[in-house]
């Protein structure tokens, strides 16, 4: 089978993975380079920990299980510990608990001297926080991750053309043909388009409606600070979160740090305001001792791929099933699961986990609403 994948973002990366796999005969167009896109700036942690609905859960918590099946270097499986302080927090936090154990995923409560144990550099919170760890989570270095995937791609025969805008595609009873911004078209027998958050435009290039929220509008749950700090002496090994901050290492002692209650503030029109810049360090070393003085090495505006009702988009999008779309937010968490269960269904074995994602409810008036704007500890 031919196949065109468009998008070399972590989701196109894994997708052409899978079908090379299958032995499919694939080609990959990315209007820019691999990773230019969302997948450059994610927080890149492996988790299923706030997601809902169930059938939501159901596919990240698979996917979290498939990250530890393909390890390597890019792939840190040293869990997430939350620290909760507020009344607030505590209650929602013991509220995703009990639903999180009743679904099995690994969790545990955890005492303060466990806590410190887990990360000694951590600043001790007041009496009465409540620790959680969740053992099973992870996070990655998601270019790396995006060069495992790619190269074993290539290594089974995939070819990849940067530069490469699709701007047409047309499909008929033999084919499709995918025509780019410089004229050149290539043809398959099926197209997916794993495009991220220009799902909508290039959906619309084969006809199909897969609505996603814009990700140039400030303010929304599309956009979202990311901040990486200078190399600091401090010790961490995991992915932390509290109701401020949200940090993880990121290489080289450099730290990664989100802010959600900051995060309204975004707008992917102007760069990081200096304002952000200083609150976001402010909050560091009352979170992680070693940490002051840190500076800022890279602070960008992360623009999410956020389908019209917030969850994964996944299926064929045309009766003829020769344009199958792939669209979502947690990209990063969901590749390794995608790789398969996308290249399944393009060679026609329907996957259980996808099966509730699929395009035509935007059509047929059974998707949901759009999600609220503000995020939550636990959330991404
Ligand atoms: C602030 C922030 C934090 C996040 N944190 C996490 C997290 O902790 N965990 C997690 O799992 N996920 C997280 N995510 C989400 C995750 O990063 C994304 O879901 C994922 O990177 C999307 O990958 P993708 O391959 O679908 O999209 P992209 O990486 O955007 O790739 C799409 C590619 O398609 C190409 N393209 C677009 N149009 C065309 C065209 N016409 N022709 C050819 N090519 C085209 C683009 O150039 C791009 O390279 C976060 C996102 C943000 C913004």
């Amino acid at each position: 089978m031919r196949v065109v994948v468009i998008g070399a973002g972590v989701v196109g990366s894994a997708v052409a993975a899978g079908l090379t796999r299958r032995g499919a005969q694939v080609t990959v167009l990315e209007a820019r380079t691999p990773g230019a896109g969302t997948t450059s700036t994610s927080v890149a942690w492996i988790n299923a920990n706030n997601k809902t609905p169930k059938e939501y859960f159901d596919l990240n918590h698979a996917a979290v299980w498939a990250h530890h099946q393909l390890p390597g270097d890019w792939f840190f499986p040293t869990g997430n510990l939350e620290c909760a302080v507020t009344d607030e927090h505590k209650q929602l936090l013991e509220t995703r608990v009990g639903r999180l154990l009743d679904m099995g995923y690994p969790v545990e409560r955890v005492s303060a001297r466990r806590a410190l144990a887990l990360e000694p550099d951590l600043v001790p919170p007041p009496p009465g926080t409540e620790y959680v760890f969740f053992p099973g989570e992870a996070y990655v270095q998601p270019l790396r991750l995006l060069g495992r995937l790619l190269g074993e791609a290539r290594d089974g025969g995939a070819t990849l053309e940067c530069g490469a805008e699709v701007t047409a595609i047309e499909t008929s009873s033999s084919g499709v043909k995918v025509t780019l911004a410089d004229g050149r078209t290539f043809a398959g027998d099926v197209v997916v388009t794993c495009t991220g958050r220009w799902t909508q435009q290039v959906a619309a290039l084969a006809g199909a409606t897969v609505p996603m929220l814009d990700p140039a509008v400030s303010g929304t749950v599309t956009n979202g600070f990311l901040v990486t700090t200078t190399p600091v002496p401090a010790r961490l090994s995991r992915v932390l979160t509290t109701a401020a901050l949200n940090l993880r290492p990121d290489g080289g002692g450099r730290m990664l740090l989100q802010s959600l209650p900051l995060d309204g503030l975004a707008d992917p029109a102007t760069p990081v305001p200096a304002e952000v810049l200083t609150e976001i360090l402010t909050l560091l070393p009352g979170v992680l001792h070693g940490t002051e003085g840190a500076s800022v090495e890279r602070a960008v505006v992360g623009q999410r791929a956020m389908p019209g009702d917030g969850l994964t988009v996944a299926g064929f999008a045309d009766a003829e099933r020769r344009v199958y779309t792939v669209a979502t937010h947690s990209g990063v968490t969901l590749a390794p699961l995608l790789m398969s269960e996308v290249a399944a269904e393009v060679f026609g074995t329907e996957s259980e986990l996808l099966s509730p994602f699929r395009p035509a409810r935007f059509t047929d008036g059974t998707a949901g609403p759009a999600p609220t704007p503000a995020r939550r500890p636990g959330q991404q």
